[in-house]
């Protein structure tokens, strides 16, 4: 919010602005766009600005001493980076500049995942420490420069519009953005049907790291489905980045993913 906030203003104010960030909880200290929410949190839309900051300086040092959580967050937003950049490539869908992915786009949203897996876990043990490792590191480069030069440049999809979608559910305002992103990439490889051994990872990673996997651990108690339907097909909105799925996606597809994510990875 904080650095969303600043790069928003910078741009009213035909400022330069320098992102300086104490935390890694989410990709955008690099990207050129400001996530614009409503008065009562609800996701508005997104700002795309002309340029990235023009410089982000992040002292590993200070986010190791965070608290881990918003690390393990920063990787739940980190997490969806791989996967919507491949559905938008499948789909032809274009980037949030406007433009086609680039192979240096896909190689770096791939790195990005490949960090989290390699090193995720042993950056939390030491997060949990307030200590600062080469994984601590490595994360802090996937969660920020990684995911977030990978993402808007190899375009969002589904996971991210899920996210946006869970927004409306009061339940959720008190989690972090990437432990619904982590959710919604979840739902997004049911949505398409991804293989086994691909939802195996990205859940199992999750629950090591502390990330939310079912609808309980993102705090909704009781499922609604009429609830539930609202998330879907506001997550179905016509300007939304689902639509860069490489197939039709309606609500019900969207309810029916939400439902069987929760059932496997509430198990
Ligand atoms: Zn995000």
């Amino acid at each position: 919010k904080t650095l969303d906030t600043a790069k928003a203003l910078a741009y009213y104010s035909n400022l330069p602005v320098i992102i300086v960030p104490t935390i890694a909880s989410t990709d955008a200290p690099c990207s050129a766009l400001s996530v614009l929410y409503t008065d009562d949190g609800i996701f508005d839309e997104y700002l795309i600005l002309p340029s990235n900051p023009n410089i982000v300086l992040m002292d590993t040092e200070i986010i190791a001493k965070a608290p881990a959580r918003l690390l393990a967050s920063g990787m739940g937003d980190a997490l969806a980076t791989y996967f919507e950049a491949r559905a938008c490539e499948q789909s032809g869908a274009l980037n949030m500049g406007g433009g086609l992915p680039t192979k240096a786009a896909m190689a770096l949203a791939k790195l990005c995942f490949d960090t989290l897996i390699a090193d995720g876990e042993k950056a939390m043990f030491a997060a949990q420490k307030c200590v600062c490792t080469k994984a601590v590191e490595n994360i802090i480069e996937a969660n920020t420069y990684l995911s977030g030069i990978g993402f808007e440049s190899g375009g969002l999809a589904a996971a991210h519009a899920i996210h946006n979608g869970l927004t409306a559910l009061e339940e959720c305002h008190d989690l972090y953005h990437g432990e619904k992103v982590a959710f919604g990439t979840l739902v997004q490889l049911f949505l398409e049907n991804a293989p086994m051994e691909e939802i195996d990872e990205v859940l199992f990673f999750c629950k090591n790291i502390g990330l939310p996997t079912s609808l309980e651990d993102l705090g909704v108690n009781s499922i609604e489905r009429e609830k539930l339907l609202e998330v879907a097909k506001l997550a179905c909105a016509p300007e939304e980045t689902i639509h860069n799925m490489p197939f039709k996606v309606t609500p019900e597809k969207v309810l029916a993913a939400i439902l069987a994510a929760d059932n496997y990875g509430g198990y």
